[in-house]
């Protein structure tokens, strides 16, 4: 299925923050559109997700970095309710996988998180990425920064580890509000777009190889 009103969908349900839009009339505006149209189509995600000829590369990861961020902040805050520091005190994909928050700042060593903390500042940290207008430049008269294409992986890879989370540990009530096929559509979208240009390592795709090898075979 396409991704026809997975934003509707998720809207009627609960959402813990805004998302964040494109300003019409800017490239990045156009692009989104682009991608948008594309997916609504609902042709083949694996070719959805190629960077369209004549297309600046960092423009096309902008738009998606940030429509990812908008996606998955959605599903997250459908299962925030059931996601707390009883039901989860670590941020773990399963017994095998458990991930630790560090940013530099207030955490400068690999911390132990419950999972909402952990998904609360790992979506912070991300808005503040995607906001700032010297990383995620709004005007074409700005240059993208030299690290951008490292700053989108390293995003990425953060987001993922939402995606682990919520399989592993909350589908039961992604399943009960009947979301399962939106959310494996954006899944799929989101491998896709990461696949293409090898932004994430297999390493880090590891909690959910399995799976992945299941629903992302067309
Ligand atoms: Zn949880």
């Amino acid at each position: 299925m396409a991704l026809n009103g997975f934003f509707d969908f998720f809207q009627r349900e609960k959402t813990f923050r805004p998302k964040k839009r494109f300003t019409q009339g800017t490239i990045r505006y156009s692009l989104h559109k682009h991608a948008q149209a594309s997916l609504q189509s609902g042709i083949n995600l694996r070719e959805v997700v190629k960077l369209p000829p004549g297309e600046n590369k960092n423009d096309w990861f902008a738009v998606h970095v940030v429509d990812f961020f908008n996606r998955i902040n959605l599903i997250y805050g459908t299962v925030s309710e059931y996601c707390n520091e009883t039901t989860c005190p670590t941020m773990s994909g399963g017994s095998r996988y458990e991930y630790l928050w560090a940013d530099g700042h207030l955490y400068k060593k690999p911390t132990p998180l419950a999972a909402p903390k952990y998904v609360e500042l790992l979506m912070d940290w991300i808005e503040n990425q995607i906001n700032n207008e010297q990383l995620f430049p709004v005007s074409t008269d700005v240059p993208f920064p030299k690290t951008f294409v490292s700053l989108c992986r390293k995003i990425l890879t953060r987001l993922f580890r939402v995606f682990v989370h919520v399989y592993i540990h909350h589908f039961d009530r992604i399943f009960s509000i009947g979301a399962e096929a939106h959310v494996n559509t954006c899944y799929k979208h989101f491998y896709y777009f990461v696949q293409e240009f090898d932004l994430i390592s297999s390493k880090e795709l590891e909690p959910l190889a399995e799976m992945t090898s299941h629903i992302c075979k067309d």
